[in-house]
């Protein structure tokens, strides 16, 4: 019932490998992490590492460099099988787009929110969901603030799955629909783990949650945001960024781009890796106060509190940190006040995001006036979601004033008014 994935012809095949202590296992339906390395403090996550070496040697990175920016251009480092027709909705190709803001450096925005479901999670469950299938599941089964959940409902209903969602009380109304609508269950509770735990452990469910196993988890999704580090290299044109700067929670938003950066120095791309920033809300900032310490545990934050649900985590993962501090990056958060002036910054571009998402713009404004950021630096912020699906932020940050009454003389003077204000 489980095939096992076979290798792009003459690479190595890829195999699950453990971040703690390097076991090797062939790619298959493994969601609770390292077998040796399970202790108390939980388990180890296993992720996917490829033939490198043979990438390298047969110009990989210059095959890429003529393909489109997509996600499954890069699917030589995708754990799905070369001849396996993927499940895909046209994620990825995303454009970065240069934000206009005074200061040193050239501020860019990876404008996630184009995705088929308004998130970068689109490229989570293109490559989580096709290897569920590939594994043989007919059930898939996530975790969610509203995002995670809507993308994942939608990519089971392309492969023709089964999907349950667990979402978070704070999800907004118009995700719980978007996920009715693609056909899913729902069930909102504020401590989901165990009840999806049991899905998995006893039911036969795929797992389509982070990469920490919490107890369980899927090692192929964080494969997808591999790409976003790799479309950003190719979009600057074969070049590093000096910064990328993540809206973060659990982490994965941060790590997997960072994963995608090192592959690319493992293909033979070169130049200085990007510094790795993670942007938080100060009502829930458990990164950084880790950070701050000098701490790789990250702390639980009690009781969140911030507008931005999406990264409103109470804590997370270590190797989160690792790339924080391998990469010579930092932490910042910010007030909910200035993620609304951060969505109207990015408004301002045309481009409608979730406050959440904003962090990544108030960080970068942030570091800039710290005088952090060095002329000549290229710092692209992670726009990670839009802002159509949590109306109530929508109205927040638009404080529109009062219209006109539907009446010809009223309407008329407030277009003189309006007319004469521009
Ligand atoms: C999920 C999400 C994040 C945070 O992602 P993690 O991988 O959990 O850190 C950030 N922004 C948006 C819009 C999200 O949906
Ligand atoms: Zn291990």
């Amino acid at each position: 019932m489980h095939p096992e994935p076979t290798p792009v012809s003459g690479a190595g095949a890829p195999r699950l490998e453990c971040r703690r202590c390097g076991a090797g296992f062939p790619l298959g339906p493994r969601f609770e992490g390292c077998p040796e390395c399970r202790d108390d403090s939980g388990a180890a996550p296993l992720e996917v590492r490829y033939d490198y070496d043979w990438h390298r040697d047969h110009g990989t990175l210059a095959e890429w460099r003529s393909r489109p920016p997509a996600l499954w251009s890069y699917r030589e480092l995708l754990p799905l099988p070369g001849a396996v027709e993927p499940v895909s909705l046209v994620e990825g190709g995303t454009p970065l787009v240069r934000l206009d803001v005074e200061g040193p450096g050239t501020l860019w925005a990876k404008d996630e929110t184009r995705n088929p479901t308004g998130a970068f999670k689109d490229r989570f469950h293109a490559v989580s969901v096709s290897m569920a299938r590939h594994l043989g599941f007919a059930k898939v089964t996530s975790s969610t603030t509203g995002n995670h959940g809507t993308s994942l409902a939608a990519y089971a209903a392309r492969a023709g799955l089964r999907c349950l969602v667990f979402a978070d009380p704070g999800a907004p109304e118009v995700q719980r629909d978007l996920i009715a609508l693609f056909g899913a269950g729902l069930v909102v509770m504020r401590s989901r783990r165990d009840q999806l735990a049991w899905l998995v452990r006893e039911r036969g469910w795929y797992p389509s949650t982070g990469l920490v196993p919490w107890p369980v988890a899927t090692p192929y999704g964080i494969e997808g945001y591999k790409t976003i580090g790799h479309e950003i290299y190719f979009q600057l044109g074969a070049r590093m960024p000096a910064r990328v700067v993540c809206p973060t929670s659990g982490g994965d938003v941060l790590y997997g781009p960072w994963r995608g950066f090192l592959e690319l120095r493992s293909l033979g791309a070169d130049g200085p890796l990007p510094a790795m920033h993670a942007a938080q809300a100060d009502g829930c900032d458990p990164i950084v106060r880790a950070y701050r310490a000098g701490a790789r545990e990250v702390p639980v934050h009690p009781a969140p509190d911030t507008i931005a649900l999406s990264i409103g985590d109470e804590t997370a993962a270590s190797y989160t940190m690792d790339a924080i501090y391998d990469s010579g990056g930092a932490a910042t958060s910010a007030s909910d006040e200035r993620l609304i002036e951060g969505m109207r910054l990015l408004a301002r571009h045309g481009i409608a995001a979730e406050p959440s998402s904003a962090a990544s713009v108030a960080a970068a404004v942030e570091m800039a006036r710290r005088g952090e950021i060095a002329d000549g630096e290229d710092v692209v912020c992670v726009i990670t979601g839009a802002a159509v699906k949590w109306p109530s932020a929508v109205a927040l940050a638009a404080a529109r004033g009062p219209l006109p009454q539907d009446e010809p003389d009223a309407v008329r003077a407030w277009l003189e008014a309006f007319d004469r204000a521009g």
